[in-house]
């Protein structure tokens, strides 16, 4: 998916700030974080939506909460608390189409979120 502005961050044709990665996953920093800590965990493989995923990819969902978790435990932030979103489709507004977990914490927050 070479438009894919995701898959470009993770073949490192566009500069993001990358805080974790293994064989299945990368997290870096949001370009415009809603709190201290803001990291997108994902994919290497492009999936467009939550709608996309199958039953193969349940590893995978996981793994990408798992490590959000763990990311929120070495910030610091695990005890204090830490909001973790995928954002599906419009309503819900989704603006990039390569799922990604927010992670998000740092902050006292409010729900329900707007
Ligand atoms: P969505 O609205 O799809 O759930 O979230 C997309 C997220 O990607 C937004 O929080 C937005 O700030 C972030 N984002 C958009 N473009 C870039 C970029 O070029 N680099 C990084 N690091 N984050 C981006
Ligand atoms: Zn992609």
């Amino acid at each position: 998916m070479g438009e894919c502005l995701f898959c470009r961050i993770i073949n490192r044709e566009i500069q993001a700030t990358i805080i974790y990665e293994d064989d299945r996953i990368v997290a870096f920093n949001d370009i415009n974080p809603q709190g201290p800590t803001h990291v997108l965990v994902v994919p290497r493989r492009h999936i467009a939506t939550l709608d996309e995923l199958t039953p193969d990819d349940d590893p995978l969902a996981g793994e990408l909460v798992r490590r959000a978790a763990a990311i929120a435990k070495q910030r610091g932030i695990s005890a204090g608390g830490y909001r973790t979103v995928f954002n599906t489709n419009r309503d819900a507004g989704q603006t990039v189409f390569h799922i990604h977990l927010h992670l998000i914490g740092g902050r006292t927050m409010h729900w329900p979120p707007g």
